[in-house]
């Protein structure tokens, strides 16, 4: 398969319009005409994850925090950016990064998920679409040439009930369409209608905008003490420790989680009224600020709070490229993948 068919695939989950603006995802390295039959997926693009990506011979790596972030002037050894670049590059190694768009897509409700948390939304939100319903009624013969050709516009149309007011049998197709997709599938359905004046109907479906952001906030499978919420942090995400603020025996049943920094997310959950933030990275000052306003900090670390996301990159493309052999090029050799080994930066002695 091909880099930009895998790149195809991640971007299904993590969008590149998911990414904040001041980030950097995307193919930061290499080319996406390669092709691809070893991937390795990891958390960080360092010189060990980079060493361990030669030494398997892998074509593509895959990490979730990019290599590169402020502009570059020169790639060379004496950098210890520019020496990753140059290393990635000799090697052919195709260096794709999904940042805040995988928080966006798969980070934060996995997280959530985790926890068994339900009826979340997003702590912070960064991307919001709204929806509309497309309804139209086409004459029998007509519909399913039209659900097609709506179908290429990114429409998911089905055909409903037949409308015999005269002589024409009409069936009504309806479809929910994304506001970035509304103009194309009404011309589209202008276009393919058997009709000079097409009679359609379009309604903003108010109430469910499709919203992404990083974190989520929402309940906990039941009420339970913090001290009670730090332990299932700490079994669920496979840690050896947590960190808490806060009085251990008070009763939570909401609660927000922002995997990675979450330094940023404290004034978000302040402002969802909960009174517990699960997340990473939380400094002295925070900590006490945020205790301050109300809120309990469970620090289960950067590493720790996303480093399962590694896991859930390689199963998903391997069932997404099965799924696609199967489909396409059924004797197609498999694509193998791998995972980097890695370690949380800090020991606990
Ligand atoms: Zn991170």
């Amino acid at each position: 398969m091909e880099c930009k068919e895998i790149i195809g695939l991640l971007e299904k989950i993590a969008p590149p319009c998911y990414a904040s603006g001041w980030d950097n995802c995307g193919l930061l390295v290499g080319r996406d005409n390669k092709d691809i039959k070893k991937i390795m997926v990891a958390l960080d693009c360092t010189d060990n994850v980079i060493n361990q990506a030669i030494k398997n011979g892998v074509d593509m790596l895959i990490t979730h925090h990019p290599l590169i972030f402020s502009p570059i002037k020169s790639v060379n050894y004496n950098d210890f950016v520019g020496r990753r670049i140059y290393k990635l590059a000799v090697n052919d190694i195709s260096y794709y990064a999904a940042h805040t768009n995988m928080d966006a897509g798969v980070m934060a409700d996995e997280a959530a998920k985790m926890l068994d948390m339900v009826n979340t939304k997003p702590l912070e939100i960064t991307y919001e679409k709204k929806m509309y319903k497309v309804v139209v009624f086409v004459p029998e013969q007509y519909a399913q040439k039209l659900c097609e050709a709506m179908v290429r516009e990114g429409a998911s149309p089905f055909m409903g009930s037949i409308n015999q007011i005269s002589s024409a049998r009409d069936i009504r197709i309806e479809s929910s369409v994304s506001q970035e997709n509304l103009d194309k599938v009404i011309r589209t359905i202008v276009k393919n209608h058997p009709y000079e004046d097409v009679d359609y109907d379009v309604y903003e479906i108010s109430n469910s905008p499709l919203t992404k952001g990083i974190g989520k906030v929402g309940y906990l499978d039941y009420e339970m003490k913090l001290s009670e919420l730090a332990r299932l942090v700490k079994d669920r995400f496979e840690l050896d420790y947590v960190l808490l603020t806060g009085d251990e025996d008070m009763s939570v049943v909401r609660a927000a989680i922002s995997p990675g920094a979450g330094k940023s997310m404290i004034k978000h959950a302040v402002k969802a009224g909960v009174n517990v933030l699960i997340t990473g990275d939380i400094d002295h000052h925070s900590a006490l600020d945020a205790y301050e306003q109300g809120l309990s900090i469970i620090d289960a670390g950067h590493f720790g709070t996303e480093h399962f996301v590694v896991d859930y990159i390689r199963d998903y493309l391997y069932n997404a490229t099965r799924d696609k052999r199967n489909d396409i090029f059924s004797d197609a050799n498999g694509i193998e993948i791998i995972k980097a080994v890695e370690k949380a930066p800090f020991k606990v002695l």
